[in-house]
């Protein structure tokens, strides 16, 4: 089998203790590199939640799921991880970590009981993959290996540096599977508006968002985390955005940085702090209402000197400002790079693969497992859930 990430450890396992001669091949000196990034290295490993829940929070065919998620649901994943002597925790929103807070306690589980099941890792990055008369050819930077039966699981085009680089999708369309474009998915949205570019990292808690499109439709709306980074809007919310929006393209993101309060509320707060303090300059205005990185840019954006007396301010003026706190507009470009993505949309079409074993429908013995799979999740523990319930699933039936 081909790449040692939660999937293909997953299959590896459940291979292994069938009985099975399994060799697991990754192109990295050790396996599960991702893993070791998940959670921010805290693994959210899965989330607690049923198995309705769990398939309407995989975006592109979550359907396809309901057969395995039987065999190997987030229930099964919490047993299995406590039967290593993992005990986890769940925490807001049911996403479910281990209780050291630790993704290289997971990753070290998995490798003792790969180790002890008799999984034979090696350390080989596969070049070409190839079918003749029932036979593979896989083809590594120093060996060549045949056998009857092979898993991919070599994971999507996110952050290629931990070693999934697409090679999946190259050699499952050319076995003659036909690959569901992909793009990057749960990732920072590029924006061209200018400000953005000098933010740094400035986190905005409790913000409303709306995208809206060229023509005005409105594609998306939410409330909570964003991140304004060196000109990419982030954070929780727009990484949801960006999953369940095919192309941003030219549209508009509009943030409400006080969605707590109605545009009358907010003119009357600020009336009220004029008369507390009648000589109160903008300046110090913005800096009450908003974090300092934007309430430096404001003045700018709403054309008032910062020094300007509230007091003093048009009717206009005072109008402007409240409409920049309730709408403060972004105009959108993109997608962020793969390089900055948590997950990859699109891949091994699923119509081609039988869900009840993760196998091939076009090629006896062969099967597939996690990201290369055209399955993606939103945050929460359900991208991982898609690896360990494909990979236990390709490991039980191949
Ligand atoms: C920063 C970050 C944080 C994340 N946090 C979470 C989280 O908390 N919870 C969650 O549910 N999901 C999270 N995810 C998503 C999750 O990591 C993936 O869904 C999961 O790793 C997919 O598992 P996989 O085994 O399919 O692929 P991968 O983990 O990508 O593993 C694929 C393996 O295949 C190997 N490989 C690829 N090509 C070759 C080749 N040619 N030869 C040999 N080996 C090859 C790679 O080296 C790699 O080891 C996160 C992702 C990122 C990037």
């Amino acid at each position: 089998m081909v790449g040692a990430g939660p999937a293909g450890l997953t299959a590896a396992i459940t291979a292994a203790q069938r009985g099975y001669r399994v060799i697991m091949l990754d192109g990295n000196r050790l396996p599960g590199r991702k893993l070791l990034l998940t959670g921010k290295g805290r693994c959210n490993l899965t989330n607690a939640c049923d198995n309705d829940l769990m398939i309407s929070n995989i975006l592109h065919n979550g359907k396809f799921l309901i057969n395995a998620l039987y065999q190997f649901g987030s229930s099964d994943t919490i047993a299995f991880f406590a039967s290593l002597g993992l005990p986890t925790k769940t925490e807001r929103g049911n996403r479910v970590f281990p209780a050291s807070d630790q993704a290289r306690d997971v990753l070290d589980v998995l490798l003792n009981i790969a180790d002890k099941a008799g999984v034979d890792f090696r350390s080989e990055r596969v070049i070409q993959v190839s079918h003749e008369r029932g036979i593979f050819q896989i083809k590594t930077t120093s060996s060549l290996y045949h056998s009857s039966r092979l898993i991919i699981a070599t994971g999507g085009m996110s952050y290629p540096a931990t070693g999934s680089t697409g090679d999946g999708y190259r050699w499952a369309a050319a076995l003659g599977h036909r690959i569901v474009p992909t793009r990057p998915a749960l990732v920072p949205l590029v924006t061209s508006t200018a400000w953005i570019k000098v933010m740094n990292r400035l986190l905005l808690k409790n913000c409303g968002v709306e995208i809206i499109s060229k023509s005005g439709r409105k594609l998306f709306s939410g409330f909570g985390e964003i991140e304004l980074d060196q000109g990419m809007a982030g954070g929780a919310l727009l990484l949801t955005a960006s999953s369940q929006l095919d192309s941003v393209q030219g549209c508009r993101l509009l943030i409400d940085l006080k969605p707590a309060l109605s545009p009358e509320q907010l003119q009357n707060r600020i009336e009220r702090e004029v008369e507390r303090k009648p000589g109160l300059i903008t300046a110090d205005l913005l800096r009450k209402l908003l974090p300092a990185a934007l309430a430096g840019i404001f003045p700018q954006l709403s054309n008032i000197k910062p020094g300007t007396r509230v007091i003093d301010l048009k009717i206009k003026a005072r109008k402007r400002l409240v409409e920049l706190l309730k709408s403060l507009p972004v105009e959108l470009t993109g997608h962020g790079p793969f390089s900055k993505a948590v997950i990859t949309a699109g891949g091994v079409d699923v119509q081609e693969v039988d869900p009840q074993t993760m196998g091939s429908r076009l090629i006896p013995g062969l099967y597939f497992a996690g990201e290369v799979l055209d399955l993606d999740g939103l945050t929460g523990g359900f991208n991982l859930q898609i690896a360990w319930t494909t990979g236990f699933v390709a490991g039980s039936s191949c």
